[in-house]
């Protein structure tokens, strides 16, 4: 298999990882698919669309990928369905003893040849970007993807202050919110507490893993204050032409949004925005802000987060992604 190259965002949810899925699809030669994990199960269970606005069944992208993948094996979606809860803690524990698993190694290696396909056919790829993150069901995918797929992967590790993302949780679920429903997650902040301190300590191992050069870590805090430094440093790292983007943020011009799987609501309300997100510092009491920072305090040290912040994110524009009909 030839080697293509995957940049992975891994991390917690709720990091605005979407935000930079779509910032790094706009650089040369790049794609941006978002939450390619989550994909089997969408057409799974339906109703949920491709950014582009259309079903995946329907989407010019999409369909171009399964009938490359299903030409050879009728029973392929059904196998890449099955993976979707296969790449967890256990793998990651699996992939340290150099555990290989065959049935993983062959559905997976065949959707991703289908994919770098269907991708090189529509614009000359080089680099397809994954936001799948690393929640306790994809924290091992990268490193899959790595060794038993073939991949040239690398990983950026988002993460952003847990402060933010308890706050950001307590708001409801997206896609309820999205639907109209009643949104609260029981135990938001529990829940949010835990979910920030696994994934985050998978990504990191993940990283570690995967081995030299191939980890990157990136503060959401430090993409909102200088984009342009942090975007310049990714391309250095991993090899990309970030030209594009510097020139979108610069000029205050269209953000493009592709093929994009999942992701939050931003991503079909038709308008991106880069710009810091501080309603939690006004709205959150000091008290619970700090009582955050002590429950994660060793991984707040190791992120560099303080424990009563006082960041003033300015707004760096507003864009609004075109329409793909
Ligand atoms: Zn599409």
């Amino acid at each position: 298999m030839v080697k293509t190259k995957l940049l992975y965002i891994g991390g917690y949810g709720r990091s605005a990882s979407t935000l930079l899925d779509i910032l790094l699809s706009n650089a040369e030669s790049c794609i941006g698919l978002g939450e390619i994990q989550n994909l089997s199960n969408y057409l799974d269970v339906g109703g949920i669309r491709c950014s582009c606005g259309e079903d995946f069944e329907a989407c010019a992208f999409w369909s171009k990928v399964f009938a490359i993948y299903e030409a050879n094996d009728i029973y392929a979606r059904q196998n890449l369905v099955k993976l979707q809860d296969k790449q967890g803690w256990s793998r990651l524990l699996r992939y340290g003893f150099r555990m290989r698993s065959k049935q993983t190694e062959s559905t997976l290696r065949y959707f991703y040849e289908a994919l770098f396909k269907a991708a090189k056919n529509s614009e000359n790829v080089q680099v397809i970007i994954e936001s799948s993150k690393s929640s306790h069901d994809s924290v091992a995918r990268p490193l899959i993807l790595a060794s038993e797929c073939g991949l040239d992967v690398t990983i950026l590790h988002l993460v952003r202050d847990p402060r933010a993302v308890v706050y950001s949780i307590l708001r409801g679920s997206n896609q309820k919110i999205e639907a109209g429903q009643e949104a609260q997650i029981p135990f938001g902040t529990v829940r949010a507490l835990l979910g920030w301190c696994m994934a985050n300590l998978g990504c990191y191992i993940a990283g570690r893993l995967l081995g030299k050069g191939r980890y990157m870590l990136v503060r959401y805090e430090d993409l909102i204050e200088h984009p342009t430094d942090v975007l310049k440093k990714v391309g250095k790292n991993v090899g990309l032409d970030v030209g594009p983007v510097l020139r979108i943020i610069s000029q205050s011009t269209l953000l493009e949004v592709g093929h994009h799987v999942g992701g939050n609501r931003m991503i079909r309300s038709g308008t991106v925005r880069l710009r810091g997100d501080i309603e939690w510092q006004q709205s959150m009491s000091w008290i619970k802000k700090l009582a955050i920072w002590c429950f994660v305090f060793p991984y707040a040290l190791l992120f560099r987060y303080s424990p009563l912040p006082d960041i003033n994110h300015s707004e760096k524009g507003r864009y609004r992604p075109s329409s793909h009909n």
